[in-house]
């Protein structure tokens, strides 16, 4: 086999960094055409001494001609390039065979559906791209052949217990269920009112993953749940009643999928995300991932029920996810907006949900029809949700 040719956006963050370590494990399977960051200089700086790809890109030109200085100053021959084109035509370069896209947030899905449209097979950890144009992007990948696979740790495992081949046809499997399982995160046995006061470091300390800032947030709102949710609905062709969230602390069983004869089919695994990613970036082989072994002696598996009512922004993407249109990527902006604003100490956790669905409430009725559509939906429910956080003076 031709070693894959790499892009890895976002490779400054941490599913950017896991790669990397898998990459490292196999030298000449892989080689590394481009690697992007947004700011961290000093990080993408390192990562091209020690894998030498054609292209840096950073999203500020300032940060970028940094970058150029230091990789002049070390004789490396990396050359640096900056912007949002940058990004896309890194992604979809002929080189490229396989774009890992770990951008966080809507900021990745130009040069993510750019890659699926121009063909690239594409491992795919940056979700709100699903979530935000998520017919679009399967229409693209459909129509240029692509190969998609799902780098989040659900959705690989439902992938893995999928019928290999699985072509979109739920039915045919004979699926009844897809089962997604949820941490339930950092404040899983908490009262809304012990929520409402919570930190932003509270809320990043995930129990059982280390992952960025917005995920984590995330997942101490349970949207992380939701979103996935959405982003299974179109990897996997399901509809909203076939897809259920099953509360499962330890995060040993990392989804499973039901069938109608009574099987049910899960993934188990240490949770380390150096799994899903190894998995998809040797597919269809089993390779290396530097992974502990998962030893299951001693250990207790408990489920729960989710709790929509603690959890308002998990009931909030099931009902975005059903009313279709552009509520998914209205969504997805205004808790975007709502997650920096708490990060940077200017509103509480409970604005969240509360700006999504300021949001939500004021949100287009046509259907979209295009990216430019998507694209400017999501600019309106950023407005929306940024006006709703100052009226409360919390912005
Ligand atoms: P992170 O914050 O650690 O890294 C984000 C990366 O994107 C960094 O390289 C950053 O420089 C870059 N970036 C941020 N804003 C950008 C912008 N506007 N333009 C261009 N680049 C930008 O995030 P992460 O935890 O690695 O998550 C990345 C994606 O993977 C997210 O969509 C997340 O939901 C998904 N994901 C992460 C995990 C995990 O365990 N970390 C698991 C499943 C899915
Ligand atoms: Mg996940």
């Amino acid at each position: 086999m031709n070693a894959q040719v790499l892009t890895i956006l976002g490779a400054t963050g941490t599913i950017g960094v896991n790669t990397l370590d898998v990459v490292a494990r196999h030298p000449g399977r892989f080689s590394i055409f481009a690697l992007t960051g947004a700011t961290q200089t000093e990080k993408l700086f390192q990562q091209c001494l020690q894998f030498r790809p054609r292209y840096a890109v950073m999203t500020e030109q300032a940060a970028a001609d940094e970058l150029h200085q230091k990789l002049t100053a070390a004789k490396c021959g990396t050359e640096v390039l900056a912007g949002r084109q940058a990004l896309v035509d890194v992604a979809t370069a002929p080189e490229v065979t396989t774009l890992m896209a770990a951008i966080v947030g809507a900021a990745g899905l130009p040069a993510t559906l750019a890659a699926a449209k121009a063909g690239k097979r594409i491992l795919l950890a940056n979700k709100e791209t699903l979530v935000v144009s998520g017919q679009l992007f399967m229409d693209a990948i459909h129509e240029s052949g692509a190969a998609l696979l799902p780098i989040d740790s659900e959705h690989s495992a439902i992938y893995q217990s999928l019928p290999m081949g699985f072509n979109g046809d739920l039915d045919k499997a004979g699926v009844n269920t897809i089962w997604l399982t949820a941490s339930g995160g950092p404040f899983r046995t908490w009262s809304l009112e012990q929520m409402a006061g919570v930190t932003p470091e509270q809320a990043v300390a995930h129990p059982n993953w280390v992952m960025g800032r917005k995920i984590s947030v995330d997942s101490a709102s349970m949207m992380n749940k939701g979103l996935e949710v959405i982003e299974a609905r179109w990897l996997f062709n399901a509809q909203a009643d076939q897809i259920r969230v099953l509360v499962h602390p330890q995060s040993i069983i990392h989804s499973m999928v039901e069938y109608r004869d009574g099987s049910v089919m899960a993934q188990l695994g240490t949770p380390d995300m150096r799994t899903p990613i190894a998995y998809a970036l040797g597919f269809p082989e089993r390779i290396e991932a530097g992974v502990s072994p998962l030893n299951l002696l001693g250990s207790s598996l408990q489920f729960e029920q989710p709790d929509f009512k603690r959890f308002p922004c998990l009931q909030l993407a099931f009902d975005a996810l059903r009313t279709g249109g552009y509520a998914p990527a209205v969504l997805n902006a205004a808790n975007e907006v709502a997650v920096d604003a708490f990060l940077d100490g200017k509103c509480g956790f409970g604005d969240i949900p509360g700006a999504i669905r300021h949001a939500l409430e004021r949100l287009p009725d046509a259907s979209p029809l295009t990216l430019e559509d998507l694209l400017d939906a999501d600019h309106r429910a950023r407005t929306l949700a940024r006006e709703f956080l100052l009226s409360r003076e919390v912005a």
